[in-house]
């Protein structure tokens, strides 16, 4: 049977733990690196943990169910997720790619997939014709934010993965701003979902963790052969608070937006703030787009301020909202991305896309919105 998404974020597509029989509601933690073996050559099912430990199962079964995947693989962090998905690939392959993403995905791709010869083409990806124009006989896959880190721009999924499928590339969808609780790109075709478990999956600012979710068998053995082989995979006891994070995603995620949907209608009447970015705005130009592929906007917020004064300042003076990189947890969190996350991405590329010094970005958290609003009020006079 299958459950609703509320209910999976709890147990996944099952609530009886098929390794432990001693009834423990919470998940144990199975905290040992090596498995013994019943006779010669037989198995548990478990040798070693670098290539499986059944905490690290359970929470890869949820996240799987949680994206509707064939298989999901936890990571010890985002970019390890992201260093095993571009293992994927060979030198002289082709990728194109959004023209905003996380500083760090652009840090891999110029600085490591580059140096391994893997061709990375940075285009407007919500451009469909653009897209389809810029495809080469190389190219093996199309990689995506969507909405994007930190411009929020929303690309079409449904229309990139039909261009994707008819040129039999992959399509990589970066989920981490939506969470699958908001949005589950698998349905409209992309092959490989990634997540920072560190941000809403984790949702408590306190553990570092990465997922590929994987739509097929093919790829679910590809991805595992490169875990087992490069062994960047999350610990037992970070999955555990990664398994105990997401039994809150649900309440967690219409709670922050909630707060995030008041505080960019609050953040549009300040004399101070010049553009607010928040996809559930429908003056925000992915807005339709939204509505079609995401059963929510998130708690993502970017806005640019008059001045680079006026960011300052507001990054000075804030007191509960935390001057701090990161997002999707429960506390909110201000961002400067021109100093912190995008810090290594060259000035130009930076200024053309609007990530300045009056950018700033805003992860709502699920703090009381009127202390939220107070906060950024003082922080503005
Ligand atoms: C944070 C982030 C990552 C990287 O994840 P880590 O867990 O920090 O390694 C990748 N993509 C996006 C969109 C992110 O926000």
């Amino acid at each position: 049977m299958a459950y609703h998404i509320n209910t999976k974020c709890i147990y996944g597509n099952n609530v009886k733990n098929p390794v432990d029989n001693t009834g423990a509601v919470s998940f144990p933690i199975y905290q040992t690196a090596t498995f013994s073996h019943p006779d010669v050559g037989s198995s548990t099912g478990y040798d070693y943990s670098r290539l499986q430990n059944p905490t690290r199962e359970q929470l890869e079964k949820v996240v799987a169910s949680l994206e509707n995947g064939y298989d999901a693989v936890a990571f010890s962090s985002g970019m390890a997720a992201m260093n095993a998905l571009m293992e994927l690939f060979q030198p002289g392959d082709h990728i194109l790619t959004s023209n905003d993403l996380y500083g760090g995905t652009i840090r891999i791709f110029n600085h490591i997939n580059k140096k391994n010869g893997i061709e990375i083409e940075y285009i407007d990806t919500s451009d469909l014709s653009l897209v389809k124009k810029q495809i080469k006989d190389n190219t093996k896959a199309i990689f995506v934010e969507s909405p994007t880190n930190p411009m929020m721009n929303v690309t079409d999924l449904q229309e990139i993965a039909i261009i994707a499928q008819s040129h039999q590339l992959l399509f990589l969808v970066d989920n981490t701003f939506l969470s699958p609780y908001f949005q589950n790109p698998i349905a409209f075709g992309a092959d490989v979902v990634l997540h920072s478990g560190t941000k809403f999956l984790g949702g408590h600012n306190d553990t570092l963790a990465g997922f590929l979710v994987l739509a097929n068998e093919t790829l679910s053995e590809r991805i595992r052969f490169i875990l087992k082989t490069t062994g960047s995979g999350l610990a037992p006891f970070d999955s555990w608070l990664l398994l105990r994070g997401i039994k809150t995603l649900a309440i967690r995620m219409e709670a922050q937006q909630k707060n995030a949907i008041a505080i960019a209608d609050w953040l549009g009447t300040q004399e101070k703030v010049r553009n607010v970015y928040y996809v559930g705005l429908p003056s925000h130009p992915g807005y339709e787009v939204s509505l079609k592929q995401s059963s929510g906007f998130g708690s993502m917020i970017s806005f640019h301020v008059n001045t680079p004064e006026t960011a300052v300042q507001l990054l000075r003076k804030v007191r509960l909202i935390q001057y701090a990189e990161s997002l999707g947890g429960v506390e909110s969190l201000i961002t400067y991305p021109m100093l912190q996350t995008h810090a290594d991405v060259p000035e130009e590329e930076r200024e053309a896309k609007g990530i300045n010094n009056t950018l700033l970005r805003l992860s709502v958290g699920i703090e009381y919105v009127e202390d939220l609003i107070a906060d950024l009020a003082q922080a503005l006079e």
